[in-house]
């Protein structure tokens, strides 16, 4: 069954170069992009990205880290991948979370690394489940920003200022 998975470049991907390598390895899986965006990202957004962490150690490093605290580019990449077996297709690509168990083929095996500090600097996010790609994409995309109609919408009439093209 076809299904979206979350992929996001990190800080580090962004800031050495790796974009493109790591489209290159997610290009062999055949899946379709629905959704792509360069985001700043908030502290709020973080942390709700990753609050099932909140208790772990390496929780606040881990938000600095995907803030880009400390990185040449503090920003990143979002992209939506749909397709036959999106998540699973995805994580494989993208290896295992410790980048010295990483297969040495996938993305965090080749560009990953842990830090002095101990973090592990993994360059990709993935989603890891269903569940989670719903709630991911649901919060770093708003539904006229994909090209499919993945999840339930609602129609509102927005009264906010709002920026446009001079
Ligand atoms: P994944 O990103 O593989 O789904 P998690 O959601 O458990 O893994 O962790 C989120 C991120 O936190 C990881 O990608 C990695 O950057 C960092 N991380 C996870 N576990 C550790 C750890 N034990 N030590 C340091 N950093 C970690």
């Amino acid at each position: 069954m076809k299904e979206a998975a979350l992929v996001l470049i990190k800080p580090d991907g962004i800031s050495k170069g790796l974009t493109g390598a790591v489209f290159t390895k997610f290009s062999q899986a055949d899946l379709e992009i629905i959704g792509i965006k360069i985001a700043k990202a908030s502290r709020p957004l973080v942390e709700k990205h990753y609050e099932h962490l909140k208790d772990e150690p390496f929780f606040k490093g881990v938000i600095d880290y995907l803030m880009g605290k400390g990185y040449k580019r503090k920003k990143l990449l979002a992209i939506i991948y749909y397709g036959e077996g999106a998540i699973k297709k995805c994580r494989k690509i993208a290896g295992v979370t410790n980048p010295e168990e990483a297969h040495p083929f996938s993305i965090r095996g080749s560009y990953g690394r842990i830090t002095t500090k101990g973090l592990y600097e993994n360059v990709v996010h993935v989603s890891s489940s269903r569940r989670d790609a719903k709630r991911e994409i649901q919060l770093w995309f708003e539904p006229a920003e994909i090209t499919r109609e993945l999840y339930p919408e609602n129609k509102i009439v927005e009264q906010e200022k709002k920026r446009v093209w001079k």
